[in-house]
């Protein structure tokens, strides 16, 4: 199947790309593996999404993109994409169920995935306490306890931040010194709501309908201990959904794609937008926003400008 504009990823990305490609009269078409949405159909309560002044339900603002996009005459493919590679004319992305769909200009949307530990109570308690985004959650947790599970960069952050929040803050690390930037640690280390539990590991979350406690034990000597909190951030990595083109474009050492300020790669045609892309802030809001300058630079590129 040939088309103009390929969106690959269903996220706040790749709708948003969707919706202002397909209203600039550009054909389009936007293969998503699952339901449309990404990570938002995880996604318990939103609450910082400009305009949505009461939490929405991920899944009812995904639903909403989705019509959204589609109104516009958006075609949504459900297809899960092995592998995109280049061509004379542009791109092809060849789907797991034997289809090849090809285009001139192909916008990058896959986003990523927070790495979860397995720990028993994680996968059952996320969205009730669980959370793997301090700025997206932290606000549910005013005046409470809460717990961080990481030692680097982002975990320290967060927890910088959510001392602004929280009663209390626990650092959870299993080595005896951080290894996030210095300047962050000196940040963390001059709070005094944030308690740092060297060594040790999280074994549990605890609680039946939201998170009551967390368990640490020491990986020195394996005492244990129940932490009071009632949320419990998990900051061990993020993981970047870039196997189908890791070999097309250019990214950073943690495997995000680097683009300039109009969403364009390394390669002619090629664009991105989202949580794939390398940044900081990981968010509804810079999707949407990266998504809609990714379908306006394709649309420039496609017209020859
Ligand atoms: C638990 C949780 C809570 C969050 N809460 C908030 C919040 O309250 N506020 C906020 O602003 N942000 C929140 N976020 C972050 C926000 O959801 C993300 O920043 C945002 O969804 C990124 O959008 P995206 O379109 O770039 O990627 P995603 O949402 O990750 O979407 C990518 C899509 O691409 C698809 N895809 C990937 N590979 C392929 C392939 N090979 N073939 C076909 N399809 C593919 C995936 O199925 C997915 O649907 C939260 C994230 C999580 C995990």
């Amino acid at each position: 199947m040939k088309t103009d504009l390929i969106i690959l990823g269903g996220g706040p990305a790749g709708l948003t790309a969707g919706l202002y490609a397909s209203r600039a009269r550009i054909p389009t078409i936007l293969l998503e593996r699952s339901i449309p949405g990404g990570q938002m159909t995880a996604t318990e309560w939103i609450e910082n999404y400009p305009g949505i002044t009461e939490p929405i339900l991920g899944a009812e603002l995904a639903q909403r993109m989705e019509e959204h996009a589609r109104k516009f005459g958006l075609e949504i493919h459900q297809e899960d994409v092995a592998r995109v590679s280049a061509t004379d004319s542009g791109y092809r992305a060849d789907t797991d169920s034997g289809k090849t769909y090809e285009c001139r200009a192909m916008i990058l949307a896959t986003g990523a995935s927070p790495v979860k530990l397995g720990i028993p109570g994680e996968r059952e308690l996320a969205g009730k306490g669980v959370s793997y985004c301090a700025v997206c959650d932290g606000p549910f947790f005013r005046d409470l306890e809460v717990a961080v599970v990481g030692g680097g960069d982002s975990a320290v952050e967060e927890a910088v931040y959510l001392a602004r929040i929280a009663a209390r803050v626990h650092v959870i690390h299993r080595r005896d010194e951080l290894r996030a930037v210095k300047e962050i640690q000196e940040k963390a280390f001059a709070e005094p709501k944030i308690t740092i539990h060297w060594s040790t590991v999280p074994i549990s979350v605890n609680g039946e309908r939201d998170v009551q406690s967390l368990t640490i034990r020491s990986v020195k000597d394996s005492s244990r201990q129940d932490l009071p909190v009632a949320g419990v951030f998990f900051y061990v990595g993020l993981t970047p959904s870039n196997q189908v083109f890791s070999d097309l474009a250019h990214m950073d050492g943690k495997g995000f794609v680097i683009t300039d300020g109009q969403m364009a790669c390394s390669r002619p045609g090629l664009f991105a937008a989202g949580d794939i892309r390398s940044k900081t802030l990981r968010q509804i809001s810079t999707a949407v926003g990266e998504g809609a300058q990714a379908a306006y630079s394709a649309q420039q590129f496609l017209q020859g400008f």
